[in-house]
């Protein structure tokens, strides 16, 4: 093995060269980053499924879709998820059983109210 700097000769045991010091054993490159992998975060899918739910929420099966929302929107930022979907997805859980609560309580209403009227 030859020395990269200086081009003396050392054993192929050598690890640095026995005249100038350099490291010769061919393990002084830098390490390779491992590639930038888009790695998702744990919090990702929780705060996407929370989204999901907070708008299908909004429609239809208010109060399950709109808590699963709020509970994978917490979720999410627990496991130090930042992103606005999550912060989106708990919003959008809220409206969804505030919207629960006012229908039910209208619905109670109508329904007293056309009882009162003799209509059922
Ligand atoms: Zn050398």
């Amino acid at each position: 093995m030859f020395c990269p700097r200086c081009g003396s000769q050392s054993s192929d045991n050598t690890v640095f060269c026995a005249y100038c010091g350099t490291r010769i054993d061919g393990n002084d490159r830098k390490e390779q980053p491992t590639s930038q992998q888009q790695q998702k975060h744990p919090g990702e899918s929780s705060a996407t499924s929370s989204l999901v739910c907070g708008i299908i929420g909004l429609f239809v099966l208010w109060f399950v879709l709109s808590i699963v929302a709020i509970v994978q929107g917490n979720k999410a930022k627990k496991l130090g998820y930042t992103g606005g979907t999550a912060t989106a997805g708990t919003i959008l859980g809220w409206i969804g059983v505030v919207l629960g609560i006012i229908g039910t309580v209208y619905s109670f209403i109508l329904l007293a109210a056309m009882s009162a009227e003799g209509w059922l």
